[in-house]
């Protein structure tokens, strides 16, 4: 009974107003009530006890009208029109007007216009209440004889006090039942607050599992397509093998848009500001994306400012990306014609410039109504035309984001069926505010097309130890090292790893991050304090995941003496391990000419010297001491005399074929060795 009586106030489906004016309601029916109980116990004449019978029938309807008909705003107006406009003015004008507790009840018929009405309602009611008390305190002033005053003094105090407390209690109630169900909303909002964060991070730590996992196969793919790619293959394997790669690049790329989504989501997306070379920002940029113009047969003009300071303070990793995925959108959705990226500057300050990079193309263009859209996540605009083009609607997304939060912001302008310009505006500080120049963005063919893999360098006495959970990655690293002959143990865990290097000595650890049990750090950690160990000084590259900014100093701040990024990459894998290696374990190495190596991979490979080696077949001209210096293997002339067959130096000396030659008669000449004792004297020296 009691709590079907609770449930009328706090039940979970009324509303706020709804239940206030509930309680307001049951209150009327009680003070009310109350009030005619008092005004027969005092002996009230039954004209004055009138209206308040009145007002307690009335509030009792309009209890009713809510609890069964859910009427609340015509019960709002009911009780508005029946207590403001007649019963609150009857009661001042039958009970003593200004001398009587009559005008307290007008203050409570205010409240209940305040509480109760909502929008032009209440400016409504209130201009008519404020008339009605107007019209009233008038009249009683312009016509005294229409007001009946109390039977006596006495009376008239006594109705003063009672109106007094009854509508000074009824708003004190009021007002803690207002506050009770305030704190009541506020807890409501605070759970569903909690849980929905709840629900959102569980879904972002989904999401990260989950591209942590998706990771691990397309790891294996990628490594052993590329296992594939090396061999030597018929061009039509080796399509296949490409469009393999193709599609499982597009599938991490997607993988990493839903995991940047989920961290902006969960707010831990965070701008990691570094300095940069705008050149290589640029030149990355072109290398990115030139294979596909190039595939897609469309013009890429490039226009970037030779006033551009060469260095750059900013997040150069999500820039690139942004930029990247504008530009790959240009080419994407355009057929015909170009795609121009341009780039220029302007001086904010000394130190600051305004960037401004824009991707303009000649493409399918964006409908009006649609540029609305462009930004949402997961819209993808014009359905229809665009359904043979992959693409998941989240890359405009992502990047209007990530360069908000750096501070700058991304505009569109486009004409249907012409072409569209996507223009970014950042501010970046200048490290450097030497200007960039002409950047030559020669770009070589090699790049993308397909060639006969050969390792970079061989070292047969190399000892590498590679820890990784999973045994699809361990197998698909062993194949991808195996050409560099190095030698390679596995151990599938901390444990396994701490193990092997108690006992073993190695070259170099590549080493998972992610792992249960024991983690890549805490490993580390081990390794490093292990008493008898024989790897506390090894070089420990970290092979993870999730590749953010400024990964290189956060791993090293780690322990770590570098980081590589899975899904590995064989040629960076080669070049961080050469990079490692002890110099004098490198029995054979192909160093490339700069300009031919693959972005990143290039400083690897100019960090090392070339090896060389140096033949003479004619040793007149070097003095012995280089010989000697440079360790210049000779190959031999022949001498040819009388005597027979010598060869030069080692048979004969330079004095003695002198005098030989001084002598009468005497023929000598010279002749070089036959073809094959050449490749054999190649063969030796190399
Ligand atoms: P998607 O992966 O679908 O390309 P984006 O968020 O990068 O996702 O782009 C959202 C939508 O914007 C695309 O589906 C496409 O309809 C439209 N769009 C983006 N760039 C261009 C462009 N250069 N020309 C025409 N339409 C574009």
């Amino acid at each position: 009974m009691i709590k079907k009586w609770m449930d009328k106030y706090y039940g979970g489906a009324i509303n706020f107003r709804e239940r206030l004016l509930r309680i307001i309601l049951s209150l009327s029916i009680a003070v009310s009530g109350m009030a005619v109980v008092a005004g027969i116990c005092i002996g009230s004449r039954p004209i004055v006890l009138l209206p308040l019978v009145l007002m307690t029938a009335v509030s009792f309807l309009s209890f009713r009208l809510v609890c069964r008909y859910r009427k609340v705003g015509l019960a709002v107006w009911v009780m508005d029109i029946l207590i403001n406009i007649f019963l609150f003015p009857l009661m001042y004008f039958l009970s003593g007007g200004m001398g009587s507790g009559a005008t307290v009840w007008f203050v409570l018929g205010l409240v209940y216009i305040f509480l109760l009405f909502t929008g032009t309602s209440m400016y409504t009611a209130l201009l008519l209440e404020m008339a009605v008390l107007g019209t009233a305190y008038f009249l009683s002033w312009k016509h005294p004889d229409w007001v009946i005053p109390m039977e006596s003094t006495g009376s008239a105090h006594i109705d003063s006090l009672l109106a007094v407390l009854m509508v000074g209690i009824a708003i004190g109630i009021i007002f803690k039942f207002y506050v009770r169900m305030y704190e009541q909303e506020r807890k409501k909002g605070e759970e569903q607050r909690a849980e929905i964060e709840s629900i959102s991070q569980s879904k972002s730590a989904f999401f990260a599992n989950m591209s942590h996992e998706i990771r691990t196969p397309i790891n294996t793919i990628i490594g052993l397509n590329e296992m594939t790619l090396r061999e030597d293959i018929s061009d039509e394997i080796a399509e296949n093998a490409v469009n393999i790669q193709n599609a499982s690049k597009m599938l991490l790329a997607l993988i990493n848009d839903i995991l940047d989504m989920s961290k902006m989501e969960s707010g831990k997306m965070e701008i990691v500001p570094t300095q940069y070379e705008t050149g290589a920002l640029f030149s990355d940029l072109v290398n990115i994306i030139w294979i596909r113009m190039h595939e897609k047969n469309l013009e890429f003009k490039i226009d970037i400012s030779r006033h551009l300071p060469s260095m750059l303070y900013g997040d150069e990793v999500r820039l690139k990306q942004v930029l990247a995925n504008i530009l790959t959108n240009a080419v994407k959705y355009t057929e015909k014609g170009s795609v121009t990226l341009t780039a220029q500057s302007d001086r904010i300050d000394a130190n600051r410039i305004l960037l401004k990079i824009t991707v303009a193309d000649t493409g399918i263009g964006i409908k009006k109504e649609s540029l609305e859209d462009l930004f949402s996540s997961f819209r993808r605009v014009d359905q229809e035309r665009n359904r043979k083009i992959e693409g998941t609607g989240l890359g405009l997304s992502i990047s209007k984001q990530l360069i908000e939060m750096m501070g700058g912001k991304i505009t569109v302008d486009s004409i249907y069926t012409k072409g569209s310009t996507f223009t970014v505006t950042v501010e970046q500080q200048v490290v450097n505010p030497m200007p960039v120049g002409t950047m030559d963005f020669m770009v070589k063919r090699k790049l993308y097309e397909r060639e006969k893999y050969k390792q970079s360098f061989e070292a047969p006495e190399a000892k590498v130890l590679i820890v990784d959970d999973n045994e699809m990655n361990l197998m698909v690293a062993c194949k991808l090292l195996r050409s560099t002959k190095v030698q390679i143990d596995t151990a599938k865990s901390g444990k396994e790893c701490l193990e092997k290097t108690n006992s073993r000595f190695y070259h170099v650890i590549f080493m998972d991050h992610m792992m249960p049990d024991m983690d890549g750090e805490e490993t580390l950690h081990e390794l490093k304090k292990q008493d008898k160990g024989h790897c506390q000084n090894v070089p420990v590259i970290a092979l993870t995941a999730n590749v953010m900014t400024g990964a290189e100093e956060i791993y090293q701040e780690k322990g770590f003496a570098g980081y590589l990024a899975k899904p590995i990459n064989g040629v960076l894998f080669e070049a961080t391990l050469l990079k490692f290696l002890p110099h004098e374990l490198i029995e054979y190495s192909v160093y490339e000419e700069d300009g031919e190596a693959e972005g990143s991979v290039q400083t690897f490979f100019s960090a090392k010297k070339k090896k060389l080696s140096i033949t003479a077949d004619c040793v007149c001209d070097l003095p012995g001491k280089w010989l000697e210096q440079f360790e210049v293997t000779v190959m031999y002339y022949y001498v040819y005399t009388k005597q027979g067959r010598f060869s030069d130096q080692l048979e004969i000396s330079s004095d003695n074929l002198l005098k030989y030659m001084q002598r009468a008669g005497s023929e000598a000449h010279s002749a070089a060795p036959p073809p094959e004792e050449y490749e054999t004297f190649f063969a030796d020296a190399l």
